[in-house]
Formats: C-alpha cells, sequence, structure tokens
C-alpha cells in the first residue's frame, strides 16, 4: 500500500500528461537492465480474456481441436502433410492403430499447450503398451509421455513400468515429480510450457525446458531438456535445426483420445537479451536504453523548468553520455532562474526543489552521478539558505 500510494503521489505530482508520468521512481537503467524498476516506459502488456471456465482456451489461444470435426479436417494432417487416418469419433480424436503420428498443420515454437486424453476404458496390455501415446512438441522432437499409468506401483505388480516412461515424464529423461494420472478411461488434462533450445551459431546457450501439469499437479518443474527425447539412447543435445515444427500426438499402436486442443504462442524467453536474464547482451541493452532517452528527449517539457530539469535527469539515466551537454545547459538555466528569485519565490518552489533532491539522491545511490554531485550540493545549499528544510 505505501508503495502505491508514493506511486499515486509521485504521478500526481507531474499532471496528467502521459509523456511526463512519473520521472524518476525506482533504480535506475543499467548495463544488464534496459529499465528502470516499476518504469513506466515499457510496453504494457497486452490485454488477453480468460476463460469462465479453467482449461478453455483464453482470448489469444491457437484452438487446434474443439471438438468439432471441421477443427479436426482443419488443423491435423499425417506426418507427411496429408489427411490422417486417425479418427474422428464423438467429439474427440482418436489414435488408430500404424496411422502414424497425426501432426498440427500449423507450426509452433514455443508454447504453452492445453491438451486432454484419456486412456482406453478397455484396459489392454502392459507397461507401455497400455495406453501409451504422447505429446511431441517442435516436430517430434521432444516427448511428454501419455501413458495408462494408473496402477504402476512396483509393488502391486499390477502394471509396473519404468519410471522415466510413464505419463508425466520427459520420455527417457525424467519421471514426473508425482503421479497424479486418474483411472483409464477417464479424462486427463495436459498443461505445458515448452521452451525450444537457444542456440548461438553452433553452441548451445540454453537447452530449453519442458514444464508440465498434469491434472493440474505440477509433475516437470522446468526440466532443462538434454536433448531430443529418445527409446533406450541417452540424450545429447543437436546442432540447431528448425526452430518451428508440429505439435503431434504419437501413434503408439493403442486408441488413445485426446480433446480439448490449444495453444498460446510464447515468445522465447532466452531471445530478451535486453532486460535481466544472464543472457542480456550489453549492447543491446544500451541500444534499446538509447531509444528510449531520445522519446523521453523529445519530450521534455521545455515551458516549465521543474519539469524539464527532472525529464533531463531522467533522460540521463538512459544514457548519460548523449545528453550530458543539453544536461549542462538546462541545469545552469534551472540554477540561473532559481538565483532570480526572492524567498518567497523559492518557497514556492519548495516541492520542485524538494522532487529534484530526490532525483539527485536516487541518480547518486545508482552510481549515475558521483557522491559529490555539484548539482545536488548547489540544490542543498539553496534548502539550507532558505530554511525549506525546517519544520
Ligand atoms: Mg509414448
Amino acid at each position: 500500500m505505501k508503495e502505491l500510494k508514493k506511486m499515486a503521489v509521485a504521478l500526481a505530482a507531474v499532471g496528467s500528461a502521459v509523456s511526463a508520468m512519473a520521472f524518476l521512481y525506482g533504480d535506475v537503467s543499467d548495463a544488464k537492465h534496459a529499465w528502470a524498476v516499476h518504469d513506466p516506459h515499457r510496453a504494457n502488456p497486452a490485454k488477453v480474456t480468460p476463460a469462465d471456465v479453467p482449461g478453455q482456451p483464453p482470448s489469444d489461444a491457437i484452438v487446434l481441436f474443439d471438438g468439432t470435426q471441421k477443427s479436426f479436417e482443419e488443423n491435423w494432417v499425417d506426418a507427411k502433410g496429408g489427411k490422417t487416418k486417425w479418427k474422428f469419433v464423438n467429439g474427440t480424436l482418436e489414435s488408430v492403430r500404424r496411422a502414424g503420428n497425426i501432426c498440427s498443420r500449423r507450426q509452433f515454437g514455443d508454447v504453452q499447450l492445453h491438451m486432454e486424453w484419456q486412456a482406453p476404458v478397455k484396459v489392454q496390455g502392459f507397461g507401455q503398451g497400455r495406453g501409451n501415446s504422447g505429446v511431441f512438441l517442435l516436430g517430434g522432437l521432444y516427448e511428454v509421455q501419455v501413458l495408462d499409468s494408473y496402477e504402476t506401483d512396483p509393488a502391486n505388480m499390477k502394471n509396473p513400468n519404468y519410471p522415466d516412461g510413464q505419463a508425466g515424464a520427459v520420455y527417457g529423461q525424467n519421471p514426473p515429480l508425482v503421479n497424479p494420472t486418474r483411472k483409464p478411461g477417464e479424462w486427463q488434462s495436459y498443461d505445458i510450457v515448452f521452451h525450444q533450445p537457444v542456440f548461438e551459431g553452433d553452441t548451445c546457450v540454453h537447452p530449453g525446458s519442458l514444464t508440465v501439469f498434469l491434472n493440474g499437479v505440477l509433475v516437470q518443474d522446468h526440466w532443462e531438456l538434454e536433448g531430443p527425447t529418445w527409446y533406450l539412447r541417452r540424450s545429447r543435445q543437436v546442432k540447431p535445426g528448425t526452430t518451428k515444427g508440429s505439435i503431434q500426438f504419437q501413434d503408439h499402436g493403442n486408441p488413445v483420445h485426446f480433446r480439448n486442443v490449444w495453444v498460446r504462442e510464447l515468445p522465447c524467453r532466452y531471445a530478451n537479451t535486453t532486460h535481466g536474464t544472464y543472457l542480456a547482451k550489453e549492447q543491446d541493452v544500451a541500444a534499446l536504453r538509447k531509444k528510449t532517452a531520445a522519446t523521453l528527449a523529445a519530450k521534455l517539457d521545455t515551458k516549465n523548468p521543474g519539469n524539464g530539469i527532472r525529464g533531463i535527469l531522467e533522460v540521463l539515466s538512459y544514457d548519460k553520455d548523449g545528453y550530458w551537454t543539453k544536461y549542462t545547459e538546462m541545469k545552469q538555466a534551472y540554477l540561473d532562474g532559481l538565483a532570480r528569485l526572492d524567498a518567497e519565490g523559492i518557497k514556492a518552489k519548495k516541492g520542485e526543489i524538494f522532487a529534484i533532491r530526490n532525483d539527485l539522491n536516487l541518480l547518486i545511490r545508482n552510481k549515475v552521478f558521483p557522491e559529490n554531485c555539484g548539482f545536488r550540493a548547489a540544490i542543498q545549499k539553496i534548502i539550507t539558505d532558505n530554511g525549506l528544510d525546517k519544520k
């Protein structure tokens, strides 16, 4: 609450013009962060309308299967891009033996994926042969296992299975953290966040990751991919390849059903080179800071000296070198203006003068200005000489 109040006061103090919305407020941008803390100049997040019912697609989702034959035929093909032999049955997709994987026509990179699946009501087979399918990302490279894993406890010997091949596993790499599977025949949900590996040239700078919720329970906690998922073979990171591919459901010979499939395309988080992550590149950060400085400098309030000086101080926080000359001129003009005022005139500007002192303190704390900043000393002298800080 205290912070909200402070922000409200800061906003109120500078009037309603959006271009002069806040001046300096939180710790400023730096070599690894293009934006200040609580920076009002950052892009506002896009508005998304969530679904009324959990599990249903929000407004920005791409719906790949909504239970209609139309969405089946429009969005799904076989591995060669032709008509799939999978069946549309009672508003669901059914895996058909030897039909091959079903593939989204559209290609995706990093995604949030929701889908629901149902292991066959009629329990047949054993282990990897019981209700086996899978969700493949990036054209088949990475599998989140779909399997009837309801009774996998080795002690009861009903349906033991290797842990890294159970439902919720990143196949062959990491078992689910827990086993929240429902009985065969009951619908189960996956919510998957997939980030593909990031390469610089041939070097993998981040392996990519899978986060998976199975029936609302976290089973993969940002698992960093060792490479594509394999049967029997230890996975290893491959060379960079395609950055987009189909979402696929596996044909593993069992009639697994699917419904309610939608995705949201995600930015590659490691493509953020301008703020905060260890992949932030100083030249990219500097370029964006310069751009912000230029935008703010173009909107400087030239009519109100107080707003003007606070504005140029904010500009300096993004690009000190680029606007130093302008700052020096504006600072001198501002101090000259104060020097022409009598004691009453100075007193009338108390709020503005204190705000400038706060801005300078912030810039000193953030090492934009040195401790012995001359402007800060000049402002403090005016405050002291005029008794502005006396109660
Ligand atoms: Mg499978």
